[in-house]
């Protein structure tokens, strides 16, 4: 366990908000942003509900005094959505209206398929009151294109990303060509949206999304280029060298496994670094 540890801090800023702040300072200095993300999904009852929710006003306030450039993101599971939705909205209005108090945003992080109606029902239920919120939509759903179309015309700010979770060709595209095409569209979509996030590593749809919002007549600073702690660090350091601006969302706390799953299954290489230092 100790050495799946170790091997998780590559995409893990560490198991408290002070490691997390520590690395937002380092890539704040490089003139990267960040979006800080306290690990946890699916809590099951609600005293790990509101901890988790107690710990997102904690990170508010923590990045506030610490005056590093960064905002948070958080999954409605971990609020508890999982089996109660009235306490997972509760506890997003707690932490949006202490984001708005402190000038901060608030992302909401896009789970499994059978969260996807769930979540933008929450979310669609606070945005017009609290701008200060954003969501996520993922390429590999069918139904994204039309949900980019909705988020364009209710001026949702949406992070754009392929999608982490497996999910049935029912609802999902089989073909990671589909994905990318997909992601293609729906970006051009959201160049309407206000300040349109693209969370992507894949070379081809940052150039795709850049094509795109140049088209629309956006500059550098009404969108954001998103990557992930860990992950093609240098090409997020060349992008933010050519004026883009750069979120890197940034991940810490004890509850990491998920997410470490999920970029091992999405990398093959990422499974023989880990089978590598395992073995030495
Ligand atoms: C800022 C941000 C926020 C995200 N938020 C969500 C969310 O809310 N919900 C959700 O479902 N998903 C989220 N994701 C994950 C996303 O859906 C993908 O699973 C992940 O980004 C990999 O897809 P890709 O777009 O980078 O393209 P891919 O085609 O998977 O990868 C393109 C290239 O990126 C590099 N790369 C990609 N993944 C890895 C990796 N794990 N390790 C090493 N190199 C890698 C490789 O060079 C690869 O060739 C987020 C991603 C980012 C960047």
């Amino acid at each position: 366990m100790r050495a799946l540890t170790f091997l998780a801090r590559r995409f893990v800023a560490g198991d408290q908000i002070g490691d997390a702040i520590g690395a937002v300072r380092a890539l704040n200095a490089e003139g990267l942003k960040a979006t800080l993300d306290n690990l946890g999904e699916d809590s099951t009852d609600k005293a790990s509900a509101l901890a988790a929710a107690d710990e997102n006003m904690l990170m508010l306030r923590r990045l506030g005094e610490s005056g590093v450039d960064a905002n948070i993101s958080l999954k409605l599971t971990q609020l508890g959505m999982g089996f109660d939705d009235g306490l997972a909205k509760e506890s997003l209005l707690r932490i949006v209206a202490e984001a708005e108090r402190l000038g901060s945003f608030v992302r909401i992080d896009m789970e499994g398929s059978k969260f996807t109606q769930k979540t933008l029902d929450i979310f669609y239920s606070i945005h017009d009151q609290h701008p200060g919120v954003g969501i996520v939509l993922q390429a590999m759903l069918r139904r994204t294109e039309q949900d980019a179309k909705d988020a364009v015309a209710r001026k949702v700010r949406v992070r754009l990303c392929k999608g982490a979770y497996k999910e049935p060709a029912t609802v999902a595209f089989p073909d990671k060509k589909d994905v990318d095409a997909n992601y293609d569209k729906c970006a051009a979509i959201l160049a309407k949206a206000p300040v349109p996030a693209m969370a992507t590593h894949d070379d081809a749809r940052i150039e795709s999304a850049l094509k795109a919002f140049d088209a629309a007549g956006l500059v550098k600073s009404e969108y954001e280029l998103q990557m992930l702690y860990g992950i093609r660090a240098k090409r997020a350091r060349e992008l933010r060298a050519k004026g883009h601006v750069v979120r890197i969302y940034v991940p810490y706390g004890t509850h990491w496994f998920p997410y470490f799953y999920r970029r091992i299954r999405e990398r093959k290489e990422n499974l023989l670094f880990v089978a590598r230092n395992f073995f030495e």
